[in-house]
């Protein structure tokens, strides 16, 4: 008998029938002897519903207020699950974040998991109940209600998956795996049979939003054996495993896009020690996620410091950089809003030279403009105009053939020695 933990997304519970569908599935693994988890989403567009009904009443609704509108989402599709099941004459109960007791910090919209107390669960377990589990929210220690973050409930998911020792985690959704780019945008992508959980982190960070990033995080960090699958077409999915040395390693494995991020630059600030912190510290003690960072080399004493958000915390970081600006005496704070992160992960990368030549030439083949570019061991990243995003990750998608089955063949055809690719791993 194994310990399975499920979750199905919020297109595949978006009406009754497709509640029905999971019921079904559930139910055959039930039936089959496996003690099962189910978390899930709310229904397909409820969560974006209510966001929009508490801007209705207030332009800046309290971010407390914000967690227990949004948490009912999921507690209206935990309910319908449970009784789906009933239905189908299968024992199951339903559970919301804060009584199955998943307990975060207190940082409303974005909380993260400190601890599950997963007594509950396990006693329903034992007596042969499926656990349904309202996913993307948890409990802060004074008892509020908290959310994840967008795309949380996979975050929940694995959570569980870890605290209860589960067998396998799968994640259900309405692709039948990870592909090499988003489906949506590249028709051509393939899906993988499987990914590290390094390229994952990276392809999650570089706004692939088939699983959340924090979820990935979990699962790496605890072995948590993980699988996207699709809840309309049955098959085997993705395989998300830590990287085998055994294993051919793809050059390339997949091409993200982030689209509604945002620049600014403050410029001619003193060029001294102190000054990063002095920018970007107010920054992130607002909780605003700061992604790249560029400082330009200074010259009479004065740099340019230019880091990107999301578009959403622009005009919010803009107000706390002002009057720090003007405190440091910099020349102006410029913004630009309309901005897409492009990149490109593979481990592949750490041995060969030449993916940025590649990657380079052929945006520039395009006439697509670089912003910034960032790299790690594993991925380039660049930002581009938002207009060109779409054409940025076609290209990208064609120009390292992912498109086709290669097998490393594209190896001999890169430039080697004229590229500022990131160095080998030691
Ligand atoms: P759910 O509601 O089930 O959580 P999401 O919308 O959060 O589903 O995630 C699934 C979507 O992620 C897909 O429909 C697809 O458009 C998008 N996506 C982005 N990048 C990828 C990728 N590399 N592989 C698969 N899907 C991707
Ligand atoms: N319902 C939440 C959202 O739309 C959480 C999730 O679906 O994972 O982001
Ligand atoms: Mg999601």
């Amino acid at each position: 008998m194994s310990l399975i933990v499920e979750k199905y997304g919020g297109t595949s519970v978006a009406d009754a029938e497709r509640i029905d569908a999971v019921a079904r599935n559930v139910a055959a693994s039930a039936r089959a002897g496996h003690q099962m988890v189910v978390v899930v989403s709310a229904m397909r567009g409820e969560t974006d519903r209510l966001l929009a009904l508490a801007r209705e009443v207030n332009a800046a609704p309290s971010s407390r207020e914000l967690d227990v509108l949004l948490a009912t989402g999921e507690q209206v599709t935990i309910a319908l699950l449970s009784m789906a099941l009933h239905a189908l004459g299968v024992a199951a109960r339903s559970y919301t974040g804060a009584q199955i007791r998943i307990l975060t910090d207190p940082i409303h919209g974005q909380a993260r998991i400190t601890d599950i107390q997963s007594e509950r669960a396990r006693r329903d377990l034992e007596a042969g109940k499926v656990v349904v589990v309202a996913g993307f929210q948890g409990v802060d220690p004074d008892d509020n209600i908290t959310t994840l973050g967008r795309g949380g409930s996979d975050t929940t998911a694995v959570a569980l998956a870890a605290a209860l020792r589960a067998d396998e985690c799968r994640i259900y959704t309405d692709v039948d795996g990870i592909y090499t780019a988003d489906p949506r945008i590249v028709p051509e992508a393939r899906r993988l049979a499987r990914v590290t959980f390094e390229e994952m982190l990276e392809l999650s960070g570089a706004g692939a939003k088939v699983l959340q990033i924090r979820a990935v995080e979990f699962a790496g960090k605890y072995d948590v054996p993980l699988r996207v699958l699709s809840s309309f077409t049955p098959g085997p999915g993705t395989l998300i495993t830590r990287e085998d040395s055994a294993m051919e390693q793809p050059l390339i494995s997949g091409i993200a896009c982030n689209r509604g991020e945002a620049k600014l630059t403050i410029r001619d600030v003193p060029d001294k020690p102190g000054i990063a912190y002095a920018i970007l510290g107010p920054v992130s003690d607002a909780h605003i996620n700061v992604d790249m960072i560029v400082q330009n080399i200074g010259s009479d004493g004065l740099t340019d410091l230019t880091f990107t958000v999301d578009s959403e915390d622009l005009e919010r970081s803009r107000a706390i950089l002002e009057p720090i600006a003007a405190e440091l005496g910099a020349a102006e704070v410029a913004g630009d809003g309309d901005l897409a992160k492009i990149s490109v992960v593979g481990v592949g990368m750490r041995s060969h030279a030449g993916i940025a030549t590649t990657m380079f030439r052929a945006l520039s083949e395009k006439g697509i403009n670089i912003q910034m570019i960032s790299t790690s061991e594993i991925k380039i990243s660049v930002t581009i105009d938002m207009e060109y995003s779409e054409l940025a990750v076609r290209t990208l998608h064609k120009a390292f053939r992912l498109d086709e089955d290669l097998d490393g063949e594209l190896d001999g055809e890169l430039d080697r020695d004229s590229d500022a690719a990131p160095a080998p791993a030691p």
